[in-house]
């Protein structure tokens, strides 16, 4: 390939940026800009290319460094994600390791995470009201499907009383998720099992007691829509982490099935879907007395779309 400059040795970061979002529009690649600011700067040992000063902005570049940009924009120039790219991606405060396939987090599922501590904190303030005890029992919280472990670990560091059971079908992801977990130092309070839920789960999944919720961004994409979806993922990404079956809730309605059993009384699920999911959620629901379950609560993502279920265990 091309060197990125006609004055080698006098190729600015800024200079490069503008290279290889060039290159990367010639051949397609969406978020031409995105990507070459990403990759520059990570190469510059910055989280942003805004956040770079000016001397960096125009100092030139190290030989070195000319060359690991070239070599990670090549990998995005085969449509690889800017996430595994960089190998690290940031989820709300953590930075992760990143690697394919293990599935991605976006940026929407972040508030899956608000949507749980602020859950707990409404708990634990209601206890107060009501005169309990200062030691609030620790919140027992499963996650199903945890992929690189994003919303585990930082539920662990937002809810510093709780513990977590993080499992997935996938033994990429197990490990991904081990691995961040030590890198953040929060082994001691997660306990990650490679294992694929079915409705014969509970015993296994219930050796840390009856828990307070289950959190997951399940495989929810409708099967016909596999297809559609961009090649970045197509390519790279476990697509059993995004394919829900024809209706999308093959893995949802697992969880939900599986769900009385393993939660104490007024425990909740907290729930990523797909903005067609909450009628049929609801509608499943209703068909399942049996389960106990009731939609609390359905909240838009920040695109405005219905996204996350709050769904409840009644007490008999
Ligand atoms: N929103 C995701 C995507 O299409 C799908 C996530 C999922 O299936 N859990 O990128």
């Amino acid at each position: 390939r091309q060197s990125c400059s006609a004055r080698p040795g006098l190729v600015t970061a800024t200079d490069a940026v503008n290279y290889w979002k060039k290159v990367f529009e010639t051949n397609g690649i969406p978020e031409a800009r995105e990507s070459s600011e990403y990759i520059v700067s990570f190469v510059l040992g910055a989280k942003t290319f805004q956040s770079l000063n000016s001397k960096s902005l125009y100092t030139p570049l190290t030989a070195l460094q000319q060359e690991q940009i070239q070599q990670l924009s090549n990998k995005r120039l085969e449509r690889m994600p800017v996430q595994y790219v960089l190998g690290e991606w940031d989820f709300q405060d953590l930075t992760l390791k990143m690697r394919p396939p293990v599935f991605i987090p976006r940026p929407e599922t972040e508030d899956l995470v608000s949507l749980v501590v602020e859950e707990e904190s409404w708990k634990c303030e209601k206890n107060s009201d009501l005169c309990f005890p200062v030691s609030v029992p620790h919140p027992v919280i499963l996650e199903i499907g945890c992929g690189s472990g994003a919303i585990s670990l930082s539920l662990l560091c937002k809810l510093p009383q709780s513990q977590v059971i993080a499992v997935d079908k996938e033994k990429t992801a197990v490990d991904l998720t081990r691995e961040n977990a030590h890198r953040l130092q929060l082994q001691d309070r997660i306990h990650i099992l490679h294992h694929d839920v079915s409705l014969s789960s509970a015993k296994q999944l219930l050796l840390w007691g009856p828990l307070d919720f289950i959190v997951s961004n399940p495989p929810y994409v409708f099967h016909e829509d596999m297809a559609s979806l961009d090649a970045e993922i197509l390519c790279y990404e476990n697509l059993d982490a995004l394919d829900g079956g024809d209706d999308g809730l093959r893995v949802i309605k697992t969880i939900l099935a599986l769900a009385p059993s393993l939660l104490k009384d007024s425990g909740s699920v907290f729930l990523e879907v797909d903005h067609r999911h909450p009628d049929m959620v609801e509608n499943w629901l209703q068909a399942h007395p049996n389960l106990l379950l009731v939609l609390r609560a359905i909240h838009k993502d920040f695109c405005g779309k219905p996204r996350f279920l709050h769904i409840q265990k009644q007490s008999r």
